[in-house]
């Protein structure tokens, strides 16, 4: 299998941004939050056993996940998310091993906004952080999503504080100016990594 790079940041730090000039080199990327959305797809197994756990109301009408009331339901019943999570986590883990297998770049990125908090860091031969201010974050992640800055905020204080994952990451990107800067970062890393693998 070729070099793995795991790419993580924060909400609104330019994980997509980076990935998507990583492709524009001929790189491929998988997405864990994609892969995470496809594997409880009508169809899938990973579905049939969350409805074979927790009842027939985790489904609507047309078969697909109601992820609302599951939403709901981990809420109010907070040990069933280790439940779902002992059904998603293999199935996700298992589609992005295969992902990363079938990849033919000279170097595959899997991008994961909890790389480091779940163990798909594990995956990796190593990882780069893109990293801005909490301040950048919350101005970036409001005008994409447009949502509040409170809303956001809480999405920041419930993932890994960045000082953690500055010090577990291999490469760090400040991605705090223009793009064209991140993309010259980037360029410099891309070397890097072409000559790793
Ligand atoms: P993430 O995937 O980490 O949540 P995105 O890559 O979607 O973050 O970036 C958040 C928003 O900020 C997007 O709309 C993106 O286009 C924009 N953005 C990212 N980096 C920069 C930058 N250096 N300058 C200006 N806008 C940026």
């Amino acid at each position: 299998m070729s070099f793995i790079l795991g790419l993580t940041g924060g909400i609104g730090s330019g994980k997509s941004a980076a990935s998507q000039w990583f492709e524009t080199q001929g790189i491929n990327v998988v997405d864990a939050d994609v892969v995470a959305r496809e594997v409880v797809e009508i169809g899938q197994p990973a579905l049939e056993q969350i409805q074979h756990t927790f009842g027939d109301w985790v489904l609507n009408a047309d078969g697909s996940l109601n992820r609302r009331a599951l939403r709901e339901h981990i809420f109010q019943h907070p040990s069933a998310r280790h439940q779902l999570e002992q059904i998603t986590h293999p199935a996700i883990r298992q589609s992005i091993m295969q992902q990363l297998q079938d990849a033919h770049s000279p170097y595959v990125i899997l991008v994961s906004p909890l790389l480091f908090e779940t163990d798909q860091h594990q995956l990796t031969n190593r990882t780069l952080l893109i990293d801005a201010s909490e301040a950048i974050q919350i101005e970036r992640a409001s005008q994409r999503d447009g949502q509040d800055s409170e809303q956001i905020k809480k999405i920041i204080a419930a993932q890994m504080p960045r000082e953690q994952k500055r010090q577990m990451a291999d490469d760090i990107v400040m991605n705090d100016g223009h793009l064209d800067h991140l993309y010259q970062q980037l360029a410099t890393l891309h070397h890097h990594y072409l000559e790793r693998s």
